[in-house]
């Protein structure tokens, strides 16, 4: 495969842009080699700058729910660029979205539009830190919340990938501030708690981890968090930034059957383009300024163009409930595929997948939480993401990510990954 177009842009972008890339788990670090150049896409794949054609797996780390350049969204865009980029003041389909997203997601009562996950996750622990009076918080060891500072503690994603969990730069103030405990023991949390009694604000969590690789919360997991919660006043914030209108139109929250008092979201709810998005109980969400006193403010939030592709993206999905169906049958395909493989080959890897997220994880061990995910052989997952990549399959450069499915990937197209995925297993032993 002829990737020297994109070799030389890399080596061009190294002198101007740090690590060559705009966030770092695109530069290929963790997998070696050079990242590939993205010219185009369309549906269900995407095309580099030297005109190779792979099947799309990442989905932009999620957004890209119905492929890329759906119709719809298209237009809606250039729909509203006719009518200006920008205003910084209050717009019709503002109201639009709020409104939508409150009847897709019951739990969420008032919402607040943002312009990426990381402002959500950041703004939903000031409001409630500001609506308890309290300043810990307590998060999960692999989950990753976006690069707030407050996060970059035994943070998951491109920070496990890079090694560097807790990032330089974070003061003693804030990282004392966050508690961690293991992804899926709630006596850990119980702990964490009873030790800073009163002193806990909030609790976050993916309540379907997508950072360590995809990672599904034992049965019990959520239902004892909300429980503790309550019991201690504490602000449960489930992150959907990955999982919400993807793993049902409610999100997890739905699937799970889970109340949380605050959401955040991201990704698919701008259908591409930068929106996020934090919410829940009204009476929380009144401490935001200008309702209450806890300030977070945009330029660029609630931008119209931005709002014009998240409402088109957020309405198709709340009337075409098929795509749920399809989504499920698609995760449902592939794995059993994988697995068949694996059985084949007498290899004993785990696959956790649950509807149109998966990560094949290099190890042995059933994953369940970070130390169990880091027990994977990276050096393997290296050379299985060129094998899949050298047969035109576009993989996320990290064994500490979830893959994504979108709608555009037919039964052909699943048929294909499966069958590359066994050859690569066979080629990479
Ligand atoms: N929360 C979760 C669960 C995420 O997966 C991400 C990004 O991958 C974020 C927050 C941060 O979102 P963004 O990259 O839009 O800032």
């Amino acid at each position: 495969m002829n990737t020297s177009t994109s070799q030389a842009l890399f080596e061009k972008a190294q002198q101007f842009i740090p690590g060559g890339v705009n966030s770092p788990v695109r530069a290929f670090r963790a997998v070696g080699g050079t990242p590939i150049f993205i010219k185009s896409a369309k549906g269900p794949y995407v095309y580099d700058e030297d005109g190779n054609e792979y099947i799309e797996l990442i989905n932009s780390w999620g957004p890209m729910i119905l492929g890329h350049a759906h119709e719809l969204i298209q237009k809606a865009v250039s729909d509203a660029i006719q009518h200006s980029f920008s205003f910084g003041a209050p717009t019709r389909r503002e109201v639009e979205v709020a409104e939508l997203i409150v009847e897709m997601v019951p739990s969420i009562e008032k919402v607040r539009m943002v312009n990426s996950g990381t402002e959500a996750t950041m703004s939903a622990i000031r409001v409630a830190r500001g609506f308890t009076g309290r300043d810990k918080i307590i998060k999960f060891e692999g989950c990753y919340h976006g690069h707030g500072d407050s996060f970059l503690i035994a943070a998951g994603s491109g920070a496990a990938t890079f090694g560097t969990p807790d990032s330089p730069g974070v003061t003693k103030g804030v990282a004392n501030d966050t508690l961690t405990a293991p992804f899926n023991d709630l006596d850990a949390v119980r702990q964490l708690i009873d030790s800073n009694k009163n002193k806990v604000a909030a609790l976050i969590l993916e309540p379907v981890v997508g950072n360590m690789g995809c990672v599904l919360p034992a049965e019990g997991f959520l239902e004892g968090l909300r429980k503790i919660c309550d019991e201690e006043g504490i602000v449960l914030i489930l992150d959907e930034v990955m999982t919400g209108f993807r793993l049902a139109k409610g999100g997890a929250q739905e699937r799970f059957g889970i109340k949380p008092d605050l959401t955040t979201l991201g990704k698919i709810i701008g259908g591409g383009m930068p929106v996020g998005a934090y919410g829940g109980r009204a009476d929380i969400m009144n401490w935001v300024s200008p309702a209450g006193p806890v300030y977070q403010a945009g330029t660029l939030s609630g931008n119209p163009i931005a709002t014009a592709a998240g409402l088109t993206m957020l309405n198709y999905l709340n009337d075409h409930p098929g795509v749920y169906t399809q989504l499920e049958e698609s995760g449902k395909r592939l794995a059993d595929g994988f697995k068949a493989s694996l059985q084949k080959l007498s290899l004993n890897y785990t696959l956790n997948q649950i509807g149109s997220m998966y990560t094949l994880f290099f190890t042995n061990q059933q994953v369940t939480d970070f130390p169990s995910a880091k027990s994977s052989d990276l050096v393997l997952f290296g050379k299985y993401f060129h094998a899949m990549l050298n047969k035109g399959i576009y993989l996320g450069p990290s064994q500490f990510e979830s893959m994504f499915l979108s709608t555009a990937l037919t039964d052909k197209h699943l048929d294909m990954v499966i069958q590359a995925n066994e050859e690569s297993l066979k080629e990479v032993l």
